[in-house]
């Protein structure tokens, strides 16, 4: 595996950012951004599966069954590269532009216990992304925060830290009863995580900044 940082010392940053990982986009920063997965890799994650359907049908020993796992076999392959690659880019620039990283833990068994959702979590490479960003973090001296999700990130208010109550996986946006503000859910979770992170429940400033890009200015600096 070839990972392209250049092995030097970055410089220290101010930035800090927070994660939230989904289905639908891939990671949400608390600056707003988001990043979906590879498109080639949805497409040929389905390649995939009718391939391995395919397969099972397939007599034992048979030729047709040969050719139909060498075909499986190339797919896995290039589905894995795609997946790597994309995930060793994302870090890298997360890495790079951060001194603090907030991620949430992931316990993907137990949060989902829907197998085909699971699934897909899996597929994304979740766990592996968190696993390059420790390594990277430590390589390059940056702080890779992992928060208990207990913390409930998706249920608290970002700007005023009340509760909102469970919300279903359905419900993409809504607007804290509190004071009023409207939260993109995922946004709205990773600015928590963030939060959670800093050790700064109490202090709100900062968070409530928008920001453009992902380079923005650390707000427990
Ligand atoms: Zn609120």
């Amino acid at each position: 595996m070839v990972c392209e940082v250049n092995p030097k010392i970055l410089p220290e940053t101010d930035n800090s950012c927070g994660i939230d990982l989904g289905i639908i986009d891939f990671a949400t920063f608390d600056n707003g951004e988001k990043v979906k997965a590879p498109k080639p890799l949805k497409s040929k994650l389905k390649r995939l599966r009718r391939l391995q359907k395919h397969l099972s049908r397939k007599q034992k020993g048979s030729k047709r069954r040969e050719v139909t796992r060498n075909k499986l076999a190339k797919l896995h392959a290039k589905i894995t590269d795609i997946r790597t690659d994309f995930l060793h880019k994302l870090s890298t620039k997360v890495i790079k532009e951060n001194q603090l990283i907030a991620l949430e833990d992931l316990n993907v068994s137990g949060m989902v216990r829907n197998r085909k959702l699971s699934r897909t979590i899996s597929d994304l490479g979740w766990r592996s992304f968190r696993t390059m960003l420790i390594a990277k973090g430590e390589m390059y001296g940056r702080d890779v925060r992992i928060i208990n999700r207990w913390e409930a990130t998706t249920q608290t208010c970002s700007c005023c830290g009340e509760k909102g109550g469970k919300k279903e996986l359905s419900v993409r946006e809504w607007t804290c009863l509190f004071c009023k503000t409207k939260h993109d859910r995922d946004v709205n979770a990773s600015k928590q995580i963030l939060k959670v992170a800093g050790g700064q429940l109490d202090t709100q400033n900062g968070l409530q900044r928008e920001c453009k890009t992902t380079i923005k200015a650390c707000p427990f600096g």
